[in-house]
């Protein structure tokens, strides 16, 4: 079917349309309703309807694919690679959820689990998932500080652990950082699970706390565990957001909504059929690996790789290797690894056979042009931008190539996808803008299957952080957005990034992506700054090329005068700073309120999400230096 003819009845008609996607899964009892609004901005999907996310990406596959892979855990770090079939997972999986049971673990029980890129992070999750415990998975790595929190909001019966995880070939003991979180937290589980990688030889136990998996995992081998079956709207799990604005949010998922949701976009929006491989490089603790390292590709019956490790070691052609080796049909990674990648040689690239590849979905921040051109060219396949939040669970702006494959249009992710009646609306009217105006990107409710039920045990912050910022009901996405004649969206940053120069209010976005044009810039971040004579003025922090040569001074003006000449006067960089590294937060984006901060000599705020503090070093030394 066509885009439009499909996009179209999932708002004309959504309860026809979803009764109709709802039949991609398994219910173990039919929906008695498809949609009740009875309580907006709440709303339930297949209401009555029981139904579960393991046996929908393990269980159903056993008679038509118990043989094909399921799951490649690939570690570069260790250099350890497992293959698990649809039967092995099972049987895993089974093993997995036995030793919860054995730990009293049950339906609506909450599980952390603290662990990095391995098999068993996807184990646990589709154990819980199958005994109806809420997991919550924290990106292992997230400092001791960000666990507790999370512990103390998830309020779990058990945490799942490793003894550690690797970057960059160092180890890094997540043990020590367990220990600490769970002095710290108010309402401590009084169980961890260890999955003992064997990495740090130092880890101490606590006696009477601190199990092992492998030695009850022997013990619970073969065991099968009965699937507890689940109403559509109960939860399945709870994954708190970046917390690029502030606080993170505890966005808790459905069961049957988000099923649905993922066996639509992985073959609509990413183009996976049954037996095709997926590789997504995202860790399991953001939204993209819970959709599609784990329960998209599986739902779907795909093949999925899960990765841990960085792009470039052992070398830059590590991913393309993979891809060749596995006949990856459809890769999914971030701008930022791509930024890290265009930094290398791109003849990294095109060293492995890719026939089998066919798409490359970026997503999770702004896909600048030069990036987007470079990969495209490097890899030769079609470069899919697609804009998602936690909150969405999968994409809500992109192409639906498995569909039909519409064209793409640079800065653009593309159209909505099914079911997200979106809007572009004035910040004070809240009235629809024309085309080419810049708004507020809005999602009229109900949002579809998939997003979020509400936040954790927080209903009015759900309210309040979504719902409240006009006088018409509306999802806001806190992003900018623009919509051409055709109805592609842009996304311009988010509504707090925005510079009031002189009474003109700039988006940090659009000038990054000019300074960001010029050959010599790797990467850069624009904040405004406080100015006495115009409020504010923006000012740049680059990234250049490795091997570029440039001469920073050189391209520094040259960066001012590209915004000059495209963007105006107004908008010109007060202070270009040239860096070696820019803050993000772990899952890789900007954190331009602390860049920000650190130039208005402010404190730089919460920083428990930052993925490399060296680089906040470097930015106080630019500032101390001078442009
Ligand atoms: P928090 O909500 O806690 O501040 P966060 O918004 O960074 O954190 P995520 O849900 O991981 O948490 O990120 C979603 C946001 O990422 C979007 O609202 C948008 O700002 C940005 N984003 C995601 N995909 C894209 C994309 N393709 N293009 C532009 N921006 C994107
Ligand atoms: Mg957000």
């Amino acid at each position: 079917m066509r885009y439009e003819a499909f996009y179209q009845q999932s708002i004309d008609e959504p309860e026809q349309f979803w009764a109709a996607q709802a039949r991609l899964i398994h219910w173990e009892s039919p929906p008695q309703q498809i949609l009740d609004q009875s309580n907006p901005p709440f709303r339930r999907w297949f209401v009555g309807g029981t139904t579960n996310l393991c046996y929908n990406a393990v269980d159903r596959h056993l008679v038509e694919r118990a043989e094909q892979l399921a799951l490649v855990a690939i570690s570069s770090e260790t250099d350890v690679t497992r293959e698990f079939s649809y039967r092995e997972l099972y049987w895993e999986v089974n093993a997995f959820a036995a030793v919860l049971r054995s730990l009293d673990v049950g339906k609506g029980d909450r599980v952390v689990i603290y662990l990095p890129n391995v098999a068993e992070a996807v184990f646990a999750m589709l154990a819980c998932a199958r005994i109806g415990a809420i997991h919550s998975v924290v990106f292992g790595g997230f400092a001791a500080h960000n666990l507790a929190l999370r512990i103390d909001d998830a309020q779990p019966k058990l945490l799942i652990a490793a003894d550690s995880g690797m970057r960059g070939g160092k180890v890094i003991p997540y043990k020590p950082l367990v220990d600490a979180a769970l002095n710290e937290a108010s309402a401590p589980p009084s169980q961890v699970l260890i999955v003992d990688r064997g990495l740090d030889p130092q880890m101490t136990r606590v006696a009477g706390r601190d199990l092992d998996y492998a030695g009850l995992r022997r013990a619970h081998e073969g065991v099968e565990v009965p699937v507890v079956w689940l109403e559509s709207n109960e939860p399945s799990y709870l994954l708190y957001t970046s917390g690029t604005t502030g606080k993170p949010k505890g966005v808790q998922r459905d069961v049957g909504g988000y099923a649905v949701a993922m066996a639509l976009s992985i073959r609509t929006v990413f183009d996976i059929a049954p037996g095709q491989v997926m590789f997504s490089t995202s860790d399991v603790g953001w939204a993209v690996g819970h959709s599609y390292n784990v329960y998209g590709p599986l739902i779907g019956g795909a093949t999925s790789l899960l990765y841990e490790g960085t792009p470039t070691r052992p070398d830059p052609g590590i991913w393309w290797q993979l891809c060749e080796r596995y006949g990856v049909h459809t890769m999914f990674s971030s701008p930022t690894a791509i930024r890290v990648l265009k930094k290398q040689d791109a003849s990294w690239l095109k060293k492995y056979d890719l026939s089998a590849l066919k798409w490359l979905f970026l997503a999770g921040e702004p896909l600048d042009e030069p990036t987007a051109q470079w990969i495209t060219d490097a890899l030769g396949v079609p470069v899919i931008d697609n804009y998602w939040q936690t909150e969405t669970g999968w994409p809500a702006i992109t192409l639906m190539p498995g569909l039909e494959l519409k064209p793409t249009k640079f800065g653009s992710p593309g159209l909505p996808a099914p079911g997200y009646k979106m809007k572009v609306i004035d910040e004070n009217t809240g009235k629809e803008v024309a085309a080419g105006v810049k708004g507020v990107l809005v999602f009229q409710p109900p949002l579809p299957p998939g997003c979020l039920s509400t936040v954790w045990r927080d209903d009015d912050r759900y309210v309040h952080s979504y719902f409240s910022h006009f006088r018409e009901l509306l999802y806001s996405s806190l992003d900018w957005a623009i919509r051409d004649e055709d109805g592609y969206t842009f996304i311009l940053g988010r509504t707090d990034d925005v510079i009031n120069v002189a009474g003109h209010r700039l988006g940090t976005r659009e000038i990054e992506e000019v300074v960001a044009s010029h050959p010599s810039v790797a990467e850069a971040a624009v904040v405004g700054v406080r100015d006495e004579l115009k409020g504010q003025v923006p000012i740049v922090f680059a990234m250049l090329k490795q091997n570029a040569g440039a001469d920073a001074g050189a391209v520094a003006l040259a960066m001012q005068q590209r915004v000059v000449d495209q963007l105006g006067g107004v908008a010109k960089p007060s202070r270009v700073y040239v860096v070696n590294a820019l803050p993000k937060t772990r899952s890789g984006k900007l954190l331009r309120r602390s860049l920000q901060a650190l130039a208005e000599q402010r404190d730089p705020g919460d920083l428990s999400t930052l993925d490399d503090p060296v680089a906040l070093d470097d930015i106080r030394r630019a500032l101390e230096r001078g442009p």
